[in-house]
């Protein structure tokens, strides 16, 4: 079996993985800007037909376009590799933090989350044509436009293509030294909002019901509900009130909430729809809910990592796992049970911060990585 020299012929063409790395990071391709995510999504389309794939451009009204190459051949059920092309940094971002290497790394927006991710993949399918490898199934590649948004218009074609294939691997950026992601926490966005009575603060206050004391009590009712670190949350912003004169009438909270389980995701949603006033005359109101499922390790994903443990030793790589609180894409392929290993990306940091970037030697690496366990899973 010819999976060492896959490291072999991937590391001669580190320098051409770099060079596609600049090309994909001076293209900025920010979730809201359709006509640069369209643009983009065709650049990276090529690359892949060059390397022999059926690419489509998956048209969206309401955001860029996405991107599905299929490569392969056979029946089946199909590899799923999932990236995204959209960055969260706006629009002249480069003028600041231009692409550049140096010492082996490689600077600039969307380097590390996850541009490189994307690179890895075609490389990964430039290498096993190259050595004549066939992989024993067919491989559907999926890059999104909207993931730093939260996918609102993926997300039924993700759980779709999931429900189709055999397992699933995740472009987007590991832990700290190349760590996998085999769990991740579902995240929910709940707002509050409390409305009380206004009145003149000094003339009859008795007549008005503050709507920021009610909101304090609850703040403190909703953070009680955490369980950390499995479940964590984050009341992240306050609004309320007018004039320092003023009996505030209206008060709203915004929360983020972090679970590890279904049953974590379902006892804080209802927790938090059971919440209550507590003085007489105020009213709360609670909407949200939960845009991403916790990706849970199942036995399908401890299973699965277990496998590319082994084919990482075979391309002489050392993998290990672990859990994140971050959530992606992978939690809509893991939450429909498909075995999911995410955190495939460049080693690096710096995800969503002005020192963003990756270490180069991990392109062929990864790209290696990749190419072996779609020879062997
Ligand atoms: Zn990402």
């Amino acid at each position: 079996m010819a999976l060492p020299s896959l490291c072999d012929v991937l590391l001669s063409k580190q320098a051409d993985m770099v060079e596609r790395l600049r090309e994909y990071v001076v293209f900025e391709s920010p979730s809201h800007d359709k006509d640069a995510l369209d643009g983009l999504a065709r650049v990276i389309g090529a690359h892949f037909e060059a390397v022999g794939a059926d690419v489509e451009y998956v048209p969206n009204m309401t955001g860029g376009d996405h991107l599905c190459a299929r490569w392969g051949a056979g029946t089946e059920r199909p590899a799923f590799i999932l990236g995204h092309f959209d960055t969260v940094w706006p629009a002249g971002t480069l003028a600041r933090q231009p692409f550049r290497v140096e010492d082996g790394l490689a600077f600039g927006p969307g380097t590390y989350d996850m541009k490189s991710g994307l690179v890895m993949a075609e490389f990964a399918l430039w290498a096993l044509r190259a050595l004549s490898l066939h992989p024993p199934r067919p491989v559907v590649v999926l890059f999104t436009s909207d993931e730093e948004i939260g996918s609102p218009t993926t997300r039924g074609w993700i759980e779709a293509q999931a429900q189709k294939s055999a397992y699933a691997l995740v472009l987007e950026p590991p832990l700290p030294d190349g760590v996998l992601k085999t769990a991740r926490k579902g995240v929910g966005k709940f707002t509050i909002e409390v409305d009380g009575k206004s009145a003149h603060a000094g003339i009859e206050p008795d007549k008005g019901v503050n709507a920021i004391v009610e909101l304090a009590h609850q703040v403190l009712a909703i953070q009680a509900l955490a369980r950390p670190p499995e479940t964590t949350i984050n009341v992240g912003v306050i609004q309320g009130g007018t004039m320092t004169n003023v009996v505030p009438a209206q008060a709203n909270a915004w929360v983020d909430v972090r679970v590890a389980s279904r049953a974590e995701a379902e006892r804080v949603e209802n927790a938090l729809h059971a919440l209550r006033p507590v003085l007489p005359g105020a009213t709360v109101k609670v909407t949200g809910r939960y845009n991403r499922p916790p990706m849970e390790r199942t036995t399908g994903i401890q299973a699965l990592f277990e496998s590319a443990r082994e084919v990482g030793l075979a391309v002489g790589q050392e993998l290990s796992e672990g859990a994140t609180g971050g959530a992606s894409d992978g939690n809509f392929t893991a939450s429909v049970g498909l075995p999911t290993l995410d955190g495939l990306g460049a080693r690096g940091a710096g995800a969503h911060a002005v020192n963003e970037h990756i270490v180069i030697d991990s392109l062929p690496e990864r790209a290696a990585l990749i190419a072996a366990l779609l020879m062997k899973l």
